[in-house]
C-alpha cells in the first residue's frame, strides 16, 4: 500500500479502513448461478506461503526499493514461480518493463557564492546541500529575507505581505512561527502543513522568487544540520532552485547589514509580526544546483493462465499484487530515525505477493481448469505512486474491455481478530452479496468498503471501469517501518484470506455474465487514521477530482471527476488537465494540492484546464469535507 492513504495530503481522498464498526447485512440476496462454484482441487500451502515472505522481505533483498538490483533479483524469484506453477508468458516473456523516476542524485556542478571581492564561495555538504527535489539550474540573484516563507491566510499570516520578491534569491526560516508554543495560532505545538519543505518552495515560486535559501530556525534547535540529500520526497519540476543552507554562513551576511536571524525570528514569534525585507541589492548570490533524478528500468512480473471454455477464454480476471517496498526507507519510511535501515515489507507487501505465486501455483495446478483466463501481475513501483498498474493499465497486455475483474491483494498477512478489509465491493452489484456468501464458509469478520479508489493498484483498474476487489488485513504500527518482518505475519489465517480470494475467482468464473462495472458514489471524508498530518484540522475545501497518478505531464491530469462534485457541478471532465487554480500555475499534485489547502469551503476559484488543445475556462465553487 502506499503512503497515501495514511498521509492523504492529495484531494483523492484514497480507500483507508475505517475504525467504526462495520455494519453486517444479513444475506437476503441469493446470487443464481448456472454453474456451482468451482472448489479448486489444490490447496493453499501456508508453508510454502510463508517461506516466499521470508525471502522476498530478508535482509537480501534489502527491501525491494525502486530501481534497485535487489527488486530485479526478486521479479527474477517471482518470474521463476510463475513459470514453475505452469503460467505462460505473455507478450513473449514475464516481464512488462516501464521506465520511472526512483530518486535523486547530486551532479558535479553544484555550487554556492557570495559574490563581491572577493567572492566567497562556500563548500558543498559542510556549508550548504541542494533539496532532492531542487531544479537544476544557474542564478544570480540578490537576496531578500521572508521570515518563515508562509503564507496562511487561515491564520492571517504572511510573510510576502507588501514585499516584492520577483527574481530574488528569497531567504526562508525553517519549520513555522512560535512552534513550541502551546498556544501558537499554528496549532500549537503540532506543526501544521506550513512547515513543510515543498510548501515553502512552492510558496516562494508562487511569488516570483527564483531561488530559494532554507535555513535552520536558531530559537528551537540548536542543532544546525543540513538535509540529507535524497530524504525528502518532492515534485520533479518544482520550477525552482532550492539549497538548505548552514546558519552561521547566513548570519555573517546578516551582520554585515547589521541584522541577525535570531532577533528576526524572536520578533516573529513574539507576535506574529512581519520582518521581511530585502537586502541591500549588492549582496548578492551565484547558486548552481546540479540535481539529477534517478530514472530507472522497473517492471511488472506477469503471467498467464488460459481458459479452458473457447467461448469464455478470451475474457481475463488480473489478480494483481505489487511487490516493490521502500528499500532503506530513503522515501515514505514513517520511522524518519530508521531512515538507511532495511524496511523489510513482509506485511506490505510479500504478504500479498506470496499469495498471488500461491494462487498461480492453486490455479495452473487444479484439475478443474477455470473457464476464463486469469493474468496474474506482481507490480513494481507501487510506493512510488501506483506507477506499476498505471503503466499496465495504458499498455495492457490483454484488452481491458475484455478483462472482467481485477483483484488486489495488498497487505493479507496480519489478520487481526478475525478482520477482513475489503474494497471495492460497489464497482459491481453482484460483489457483496457474493462475498456474503463466499465468506459463510471462511467465517471472516469482513468489513466492506464500496469504493473502488484507495491508495493500491486497484484503483488504476477501476479508473478503466474494471470492476475491482482490494483485499487488506489492516493498518498496523509496523507499517512502512523496518520493524514489517515476517514473524509478524500469520500464516494460517492468511491462507484462509487466499482460499476466500479462491472461491471468489471461482465464482466469478463460473457466472455465466460477466460483472457489470458501476460507478460508485463516493463517500467523502475528513477523518483519517492516525498519522494525517491534518488529523485534527477539521473540515477542509472539497473539489472531487481524482488525480492521474500516472501522468507527468504538465499539470494535473484528472483520471475522474466525482459525480455531483464540485469540480463536476463546474463542468469538468475526466481527461482534463488543470493547469491554473486561483490564478496560479500547476505544474504538478503537490502545487494543486498547495493551493486547495488555502481555500475555504464555499469559496469561488477561477480554474483553467486543457481538454485537448483547448483551454477551458471555470469557476469551482469549493465543497466542505464530510
Ligand atoms: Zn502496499
Ligand atoms: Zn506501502
Amino acid at each position: 500500500m502506499s503512503k497515501n492513504c495514511i498521509a492523504e495530503p492529495l484531494d483523492a481522498r484514497p480507500y483507508c479502513p475505517r475504525k467504526t464498526p462495520r455494519v453486517r447485512l444479513k444475506l437476503l440476496v441469493v446470487f443464481i448461478l448456472a454453474f456451482a462454484a468451482l472448489a479448486p482441487g489444490a490447496s493453499v500451502s501456508s508453508v510454502r506461503w510463508l517461506a516466499d515472505v521470508k525471502y522476498l522481505s530478508s535482509d537480501q533483498l534489502k527491501g525491494r526499493g525502486d530501481g534497485s538490483p535487489e527488486l530485479d533479483q526478486a521479479a527474477d524469484y517471482i518470474a521463476e514461480q510463475f513459470r514453475k506453477a505452469g503460467l505462460e508468458p505473455v507478450g513473449g516473456g514475464y516481464f512488462q518493463p516501464f521506465g520511472a523516476v526512483v530518486g535523486a542524485d547530486l551532479g558535479t556542478q553544484n555550487s554556492l557564492v557570495l559574490l563581491g571581492s572577493p567572492d566567497r564561495s562556500y563548500r558543498l555538504n559542510q556549508d550548504f546541500i541542494p533539496l532532492t527535489f531542487s531544479d537544476s539550474g544557474d542564478q544570480t540573484a540578490p537576496l531578500a529575507f521572508v521570515g518563515y516563507g508562509i503564507t496562511a491566510p487561515e491564520y492571517q499570516y504572511d510573510d510576502y505581505a507588501g514585499i516584492d520578491v520577483h527574481g530574488k534569491a528569497v531567504i526562508v526560516l525553517r519549520h513555522e512561527p512560535q512552534e513550541d508554543d502551546a498556544n501558537s495560532v499554528f496549532r500549537g505545538k503540532e506543526t501544521t502543513r506550513h512547515a513543510a519543505l515543498v510548501s515553502k518552495a512552492i510558496n516562494a515560486r508562487n511569488h516570483g522568487a527564483v531561488a530559494m535559501l532554507l535555513v535552520n530556525d536558531p530559537l528551537n534547535h540548536s542543532d544546525d544540520r543540513l538535509v540529507s540529500f535524497g530524504g525528502i520526497q518532492g515534485p520533479t519540476d518544482l520550477g525552482l532552485q532550492v539549497v538548505h543552507v548552514k546558519r552561521e554562513v547566513v548570519e555573517k551576511w546578516m551582520d554585515q547589514i547589521s541584522r541577525s536571524l535570531r532577533e528576526l525570528q524572536k520578533t516573529i514569534d513574539r507576535d506574529l509580526s512581519h520582518q521581511s525585507f530585502l537586502l541591500p541589492s549588492d549582496l548578492q548570490v551565484k547558486m548552481v544546483t546540479d540535481v539529477r533524478h534517478r530514472q530507472a528500468a522497473l517492471k511488472n512480473v506477469v503471467g498467464y493462465l488460459p481458459g479452458s471454455d473457447p467461448a469464455l477464454r478470451n475474457q481475463v480476471i488480473v489478480l494483481g499484487a505489487h511487490y516493490d517496498h521502500l528499500g532503506l526507507g530513503e522515501y515514505d519510511s514513517l520511522a524518519p530515525g530508521q531512515v538507511g535501515q532495511i524496511h523489510h515489507g513482509a506485511d506490505d507487501n510479500a504478504s500479498g505477493t506470496a499469495g498471488l505465486m500461491e494462487l498461480a501455483r492453486l490455479f495452473a495446478g487444479d484439475e478443474h481448469q477455470v473457464r476464463r483466463s486469469l493474468l496474474f501481475i506482481a507490480f513494481a513501483g507501487e510506493e512510488l505512486g501506483l506507477l506499476g498498474s498505471a503503466h499496465y493499465v495504458e499498455d495492457p497486455l490483454l484488452p481491458l474491455d475484455r478483462t472482467i475483474a481485477m483483484l488486489n491483494l495488498d497487505m493479507i498477512g496480519r489478520v487481526n481478530k478475525n478482520k477482513l478489509y475489503v474494497g471495492g465491493v460497489g464497482t459491481s452489484p453482484g460483489f457483496r452479496p457474493l462475498l456474503e456468501e463466499e465468506n459463510d464458509g471462511a467465517g471472516f469478520q469482513l468489513d466492506f468498503s464500496d469504493s473502488g479508489y484507495g491508495a493500491s493498484d486497484h484503483m488504476s483498474f477501476n479508473r478503466k471501469q474494471v470492476p475491482v476487489l482490494f483485499f487488506f488485513s489492516g493498518l498496523h504500527p509496523d507499517y512502512h517501518k523496518p520493524s514489517d518482518t515476517w514473524e509478524k505475519q500469520r500464516p494460517e489465517e492468511t491462507a484462509r484470506v487466499l482460499e476466500l480470494v479462491a472461491r471468489v475467482v471461482g465464482r466469478l468464473d463460473a457466472a455465466e455474465e460477466r460483472p457489470q462495472w458501476v460507478a460508485v458514489r463516493e463517500r467523502r471524508r475528513s477523518s483519517t487514521p492516525a498519522g494525517d498530518e491534518e488529523a485534527g484540522q477539521g473540515y477542509g475545501p472539497y473539489f472531487g477530482s481524482i488525480p492521474d497518478f500516472g501522468e507527468t505531464a504538465k499539470g494535473v491530469k484528472f483520471a475522474d471527476v466525482r459525480e455531483g462534485s464540485p469540480a463536476a457541478k463546474a463542468g469538468l471532465l475526466a481527461g482534463d488537465i488543470l493547469i491554473q487554480f486561483d490564478g496560479k500555475e500547476v505544474r504538478n499534485l503537490y502545487d494543486f494540492t498547495y493551493l486547495l489547502r488555502a481555500k475555504n469551503p464555499d469559496d469561488e476559484v477561477p480554474v483553467v484546464v486543457l481538454r485537448g488543445d483547448k483551454e477551458v475556462r471555470a469557476v469551482v465553487k469549493l465543497g466542505r469535507r464530510e
